[in-house]
């Protein structure tokens, strides 16, 4: 037995069985791709995030790409962002052929909403892409402020915050437009890529479906350069039968650990501590230390048989590629000094008491 960051084995001992029998009726069905499986799942999707609907695509990536172009956002618009994320959320508004804008983040990794304020009104913004990270919920009453006083949507990136919420309302509501991903080490994780963009607003949901499909509008007609990006049905069929209906139950234990990680691990470990209104889903669990200690830190962790994990190693400005593209940003000294001091903890469901009972007793005996 040894403790996994994340545990794909113990997830399959639990789901095999259902999987099996979704692929089984895939393959007898003789219909692979955009039928009636993606359908069934996307109105499975929509009904529990709750969203008006959820549109099956290739990866997180794509679903963040269709949703700015949904928004009509290209070349020649700036899109407020994060330093601080998976680099997808970045490259998406690359590839959109936009120009990302940074402002540094909050105490708690997120995107500093006053910061944000400031920036927007300078009046040259024409989106804002916040990401829900570890599953911590972004302030959305102050993302709503902005977005209607600076008159400008709001894609949220929920790559990470299937289940979370902020004063019970869920992410990916704002704007009424976000994009998610369905990467196996997400809560909502397929065995294999695939992603959604939910949306609310018709014409959104309309040219999303278009933009997975090559753009296609009626069969065979082509009305803009679009993506070939469709969740496949036996991803979709796994999704729905074999992880959604689980996923609630996944993340009450996700947020039971996280309950006891916050109230055991001592002082030397810095916590992220949720604001009241926010009900996190714990798609990571990272703490602090300082920098110059980081190291010891996890090979403590590592002799005891605790694996972590870096969210991230680098800030997205520092990333190589960026210096050949366009973008924006004053000094980051928050972001910078988090990618320095951050760890991941284990906090995967299939985690037992023992082994929570190992992670903090682990962190209790390092001295700092
Ligand atoms: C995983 C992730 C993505 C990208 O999703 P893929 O399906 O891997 O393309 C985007 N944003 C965030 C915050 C992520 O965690």
């Amino acid at each position: 037995m040894t403790i996994q960051l994340n545990d794909f084995k113990r997830a399959w001992a639990e789901i095999g069985q259902t999987v099996a029998s979704a692929t089984e009726r895939v393959g007898a069905s003789g219909w692979y791709v955009l039928g009636r499986e993606v359908e069934r799942f996307e109105t499975a999707l929509a009904a529990w995030w709750p969203c008006a609907a959820a549109i099956g695509v290739g990866n997180g990536l794509d679903a963040l790409e269709i949703a700015l172009r949904c928004l009509s956002i290209g070349p020649g618009h700036k899109v407020l962002t994060t330093p601080l994320s998976a680099f997808a959320t970045t490259l998406a508004i690359v590839r959109a052929g936009a120009t990302p804008v940074f402002v540094d983040i909050d105490d708690r990794g997120l995107i500093d909403l006053e910061a944000a304020g400031r920036r927007l009104a300078v009046g040259d913004i024409s989106a804002i892409l916040p990401v829900h990270l570890y599953g911590h919920p972004v302030d959305l009453d102050h993302l709503q402020e902005l977005a209607e006083h600076f008159a400008v949507p709001v894609l949220e990136d929920c790559a990470q915050s299937a289940g979370a919420r902020w004063n019970s309302r869920p992410t990916g509501s704002v704007s009424g437009i976000a994009a998610t991903s369905f990467y196996p080490t997400k809560n909502l994780g397929a065995l294999g890529d695939g992603g959604a963009v939910l949306a609310t607003d018709p014409t959104h949901f309309e040219r999303a479906r278009s933009l997975r499909s090559y753009g296609e509008k009626g069969r065979y007609r082509h009305v803009e350069a679009g993506l070939n990006s469709r969740l496949d049905e036996l991803q979709a069929a796994i999704l729905a039968d074999a992880m959604l209906p689980n996923l609630d139950r996944w993340n009450r234990r996700r947020r039971e650990i996280a309950g006891r990680l916050l109230s055991e691990l001592p002082r030397s470990i810095t916590t992220l501590h949720p604001q009241a209104a926010a009900d996190p889903c714990w798609h990571l669990f990272p703490v602090r230390v300082s920098a110059d200690q980081r190291d010891s830190f996890r090979r403590h962790l590592a002799d005891s048989g605790v694996p972590t994990g870096v969210h991230y190693p680098h800030t997205i400005v520092d990333q190589p590629v960026l210096a050949s593209a366009q973008f924006e940003a004053p000094p980051l000294p928050r972001a910078k000094a988090w990618v320095e001091q951050v760890v991941s903890l284990p906090i995967h469901p299939w985690l037992n008491d023992s082994e929570v009972e190992t992670i903090v007793r682990t962190c209790q005996t390092w001295r700092s």
